[in-house]
């Protein structure tokens, strides 16, 4: 047998443990919210394990979470009889953090404490935030299937090191015992626990269980009974009707699924009938997550079937241009063994994925409608993901070009938010066209001197700068019949603008320069394809445009950058 061993944590949790001490010591009963969130998790992990394998739960299918406190040993107890721990994957998950997006985490602290505190909040604090009021804290663990004799028993105070010893368990699961700090005894009453496990996790859909509790007229106090009782809701939060949910049981159910922090920014649920039959709850998240660019990054929505946890992250159910909202599908189809592969090919889930993709596109629609600072809001965050939706989703390509903001001559600054509908709207007599231009940098595109002609004419142009927008403009061509076209290139026709003296002034100048123009072909040869004279410049006297059919320079200096 292994014996006792004492290890460091990881440099990473140390830090962790010690910011979150400090900046998130005013929401200090949020670790009961974190450790029954667990507590949940764990349970899901083992049903969805004993669809394979049933005698995992040797004979115990009725999954609970259960708090306790002991005003004695000033000790306050949260424990399931989930999927538990071994020796090794506690190591693992309660040494370490191994999370994608921790580098970028930990560079981005500055010590101011509450930007540090919503950083935190926003990377996830989990089981380590026990430490905020516990000096000690120990896990008793027995992973289902393991024998009563291989549990574990890991211990720590928090300050750099854990024990891990082996232990027996009579029965499979984990608790988790914190040993308070000095002037934590309001969380051992029950009336206050019962206060916050109400407020934080009455969307949890296990039940989650306390002593009853009796008044003893004689000792004048609180008495506990031998007897359990449930004291949340204990159903699934997505399978309730809309009109029973309060956007705060919304909002900590999002926490618990998206392991966020902060309340999501809008959210749709709905049930859909027909020949798919399924329930979705889908989140729009305040903040892009520190992966949202990170390919092997966590995506998509929780999968449940018939109210079965299924899997994390099931990216098939959503496009990946929406890889941004968080939430639940429950479908009633789907068989309980459906594997990641069967998910790509079911007819099924491409019924379950149409249908969210369109119920957040309206989500989004009435947003930008109704409530313009959250869309901004939004668009800072997720512009740029939804921008892939053009190319991605062709059968929504209309409704995501409504979608799109854009910085242009006629707005203020680098922000992005004129609509493509904005700028037709404001559309000059005899305009046909979308006008843009795009370059590396907002400062390039804004002082391009392809520009001038377009101020002259208070003609406006779009200024495209982000990484996506030359892809996303090889799909999207045109919006509301105009097609967008680059101010950049080559044949670009401002005469239609053009009134009929301008006309006959151009004709006249390039008639008169028409000797320059042949001296500057024979000139420059083969070097290029054409010269012209030109009357979309006011203060530059040449530029180099390419040909209307020819790619961007832009994307030319892209592909290469690419090695393409
Ligand atoms: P997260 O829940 O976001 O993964 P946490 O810090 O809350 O992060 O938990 C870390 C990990 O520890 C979990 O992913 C899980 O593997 C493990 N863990 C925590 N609590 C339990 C529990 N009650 N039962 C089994 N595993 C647990
Ligand atoms: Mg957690």
């Amino acid at each position: 047998h292994e014996q006792s061993e004492t290890l460091g944590f990881q440099a990473e949790v140390k830090q962790l443990l010690h910011l979150m001490i400090h900046s998130l010591y005013s929401n200090k009963e949020i670790f009961l919210r974190e450790l029954v969130s667990n507590a949940s998790d764990a349970c899901d992990k083992l049903r969805f394990e004993a669809i394979d394998n049933p005698d995992l739960f040797q004979g115990d299918t009725d999954l609970r979470i259960r708090v306790e406190y002991d005003k004695d040993a000033r000790t306050v107890t949260i424990s399931d009889n989930g999927i538990g721990m071994t020796r090794d994957e506690a190591i693992a998950n309660l040494g370490t953090i191994a999370r994608s997006g921790t580098k970028e985490f930990f560079s981005q602290l500055t010590g101011d404490k509450q930007k540090d505190a919503q950083l935190i909040g926003q990377f996830g604090v989990g089981f380590y935030s026990s430490f905020i009021v516990a000096q000690k804290v120990s896990v008793l663990s027995r992973r289902a299937g393991v024998a009563e004799t291989d549990a574990i028993l890991w211990e720590s105070d928090g300050q750099g090191e854990f024990s891990i010893s082996p232990v027996e368990k009579a029965d499979r699961g984990t608790s988790v015992t914190l040993y308070l700090r000095d002037g934590e005894d309001d969380f051992l009453g029950g009336w206050k626990l019962r206060e916050i496990l109400r407020r934080y996790s009455d969307h949890i859909s296990l039940p989650i269980q306390m002593h009853k509790e009796e008044w003893d007229a004689e000792k004048s106090e609180q008495v506990k009974k031998n007897e359990w009782e449930t004291v949340n809701q204990a159903n699934a939060l997505w399978t309730r009707a809309k009109s029973e949910v309060t956007d705060e049981q919304y909002q900590e159910f999002y926490k618990h699924i998206a392991h966020d922090f902060d309340d999501p920014l809008a959210w749709t649920h709905n049930r859909v009938e027909g020949r798919s039959e399924y329930t979705q709850l889908l989140f729009i998240p305040k903040r892009a997550p520190m992966d949202l660019w990170d390919r092997e990054g966590k995506r998509g929505v929780k999968l449940y079937v018939k109210r079965v946890f299924i899997m994390d992250d099931a990216e098939q159910l959503l496009p990946t241009y929406l890889r941004f909202v968080r939430g639940v599908i429950d479908s009633a189809d789907l068989p309980l063994n459906v594997s990641r592969e069967i998910l790509q090919e079911s007819r099924d889930v491409r019924v379950i994925r149409e249908g969210s993709a369109k119920r957040i596109l309206s989500l989004l629609e009435d947003m930008a409608e109704n409530k313009p600072e959250q869309y901004t809001e939004f668009w800072t965050q997720f512009g740029q993901v939804l921008k892939e939706g053009t190319g991605e989703d062709t059968n929504n390509k209309e409704r995501i070009a409504k979608l799109l903001r854009f910085a242009s001559t006629q707005a203020e600054g680098s922000a992005q938010t004129v609509s493509l509908a904005d700028y037709v709207s404001r559309m000059k007599e005899g305009q046909d066209k979308i006008y843009y231009v795009s370059a590396d940098s907002f400062a390039a595109a804004s002082n391009s001197p392809h520009l001038e002609i377009f101020r002259k004419k208070g003609l406006e142009v779009l200024l495209l700068s982000d990484r996506v927008d030359e892809w996303m403009l090889s799909y999207l061509r045109e919006f509301d019949g105009k097609p967008l076209v680059s101010i950049a290139k080559g044949g670009l026709d401002l005469d239609t603008l053009a009134d009929e003296e301008e006309k006959k002034h151009q004709a006249e100048v390039a008639e008169t320069f028409k000797p320059l123009v042949e001296r500057l072909q024979t000139a420059l040869g083969e070097k290029v394809k054409e010269v012209r004279v030109t009357s979309r410049l006011v203060d530059s006297p040449a530029c180099v445009v390419v040909d209307e059919n020819e790619l961007s320079p832009h994307l030319l200096r892209m592909l290469q950058a690419a090695g393409q």
